[in-house]
């Protein structure tokens, strides 16, 4: 069966009980024995429910893998992979790792002896230190957030491979309907369920999905030892939004192309990122690993900070927001926002400056979605009157 029809139908039978099309939601937190010790299949939510299972099928359907299991949310996904290493343990992680991933290394994880060296994976001559450290995991993560950088899965998986360092990638991004980690050779994808797979900005999520049985025996166990469970109400509701994954995804890839031509090469416009744009440093690697470019649009304005943040106060249907991956379009200032906690030259250095903007582009007209950020570009000052 192709993608389309695996993300309405794995996972997704109607109900063995009662034929309900719609499986309900299983709200428990515990199941009757039928002796002691013997179970239908579940004794407690937070060691497994049959929603967590349909939508774990279903996500392992659509990434090309055999296992998933599923979180409360993307960085309870990450914890559940950290919390398997031990103390003096080395993860090799690309330097633009998101935000919050950075974090939980520095921050916590750190001090339970983790140790996290980080590379520029877009530059072949850092492979290197793969084979150098002979990390216990490699850390990747494509796109990357803001600056789309897009690095070879498949090339640093082969080098990995010789060392036997299990590769991590986090494919929120992209989702598995542009990028499938797995059959380029990762180990295991984590993605935030939060963003495109859920795609309506109601729930948190995250899943890891594997070939590898003992790496899912790890997951099932750190689901239920750590507590990182989600609740059957939140599986319900991505099982619910996965379903149209792939109709979201080729409009959003549609619509985000559009707006980054249109704004490409525009007066007080630096630069426009987007995977599938050709004046993107990696597009020929873009195109060969992923099928679409997905809906991320960074640019960066050539105007002060004051003109940007009125720029972006003034888009009616950007929301100004966190988060990404749903159908409605949001609009993000990194540098008052998501990488406000990084000191200005930190940031700068990755290109975090203050004319920085990433849209989320959403699935509506995009017509409507153009004619919006003229109307901000005009209020900030952006176009000359022609
Ligand atoms: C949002 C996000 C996460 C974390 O997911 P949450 O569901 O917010 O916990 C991890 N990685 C990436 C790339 C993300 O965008």
């Amino acid at each position: 069966m192709k993608f389309e029809t695996r993300a309405i139908h794995v996972g997704q039978e109607p109900d063995a009980e009662t034929g309900a099309v719609i499986p309900p939601i299983f709200a428990t937190s515990t199941f009757a024995q039928t002796g002691p010790g013997e179970t239908l299949g579940y004794d407690y939510t937070r060691s497994g429910n049959p929603n967590f299972t349909r939508l774990g099928r279903t996500l392992a359907s659509l990434e090309g893998g055999s296992f998933a299991t599923v979180f409360g949310s993307g960085m309870a996904a990450v914890t559940a992979v950290l919390s398997t290493f031990s103390s003096g343990d080395v993860v090799l992680a690309e330097e633009n790792v998101y935000g919050c991933t950075f974090r939980i290394f520095a921050q916590v994880f750190g001090k339970f002896g983790l140790k996290v060296r980080y590379v520029d994976f877009s530059d072949i001559d850092c492979y290197r230190a793969i084979e150098d450290i002979r990390p216990a995991l490699i850390w990747l993560e494509s796109p990357t957030n803001p600056m789309l950088k897009i690095l070879d899965i498949a090339a640093i998986s082969e080098v990995a491979q010789k060392v036997s360092s299990p590769v991590i990638v986090d494919n929120t991004f992209a989702s598995p309907f542009f990028q499938r980690p797995l059959e380029l050779g990762a180990t295991l994808s984590l993605s935030s369920t939060t963003k495109y797979m859920n795609g309506h900005s109601d729930c948190l999520g995250g899943v890891v999905v594997t070939n590898d049985e003992s790496w899912n025996d790890k997951m099932i166990f750190a689901q239920k030892a750590v507590g990182l469970n989600p609740s059957p109400f939140d599986t319900w509701l991505v099982t619910r939004g996965i379903k149209t994954l792939a109709v979201r995804m080729r409009q959003h890839h549609a619509n985000a192309l559009e707006i980054a031509e249109r704004l490409e090469g525009r007066e007080r416009v630096k630069w426009v990122r987007h995977p599938f744009l050709p004046s993107h440093p990696q597009f020929e690697l873009a195109k060969r690993q992923m099928s679409g470019g997905s809906g991320i649009v960074t640019f960066e304005l050539d105007a002060p900070l004051e003109a940007t943040k009125t720029f972006v106060s003034n888009l009616t249907l950007f929301a100004l927001a966190e988060s990404l991956g749903g159908v409605e379009s949001l609009i993000d200032h990194p540098a008052s926002m998501t990488h406000a906690s990084i000191p200005r030259a930190e940031r700068e250095k990755v290109g975090i400056f203050d004319g920085l903007v990433r849209l989320s582009v959403g699935i509506e007209d995009v017509g409507d979605l153009m004619a919006d950020l003229d109307q901000a570009f005009s209020r900030a000052g952006l176009i000359s009157s022609t």
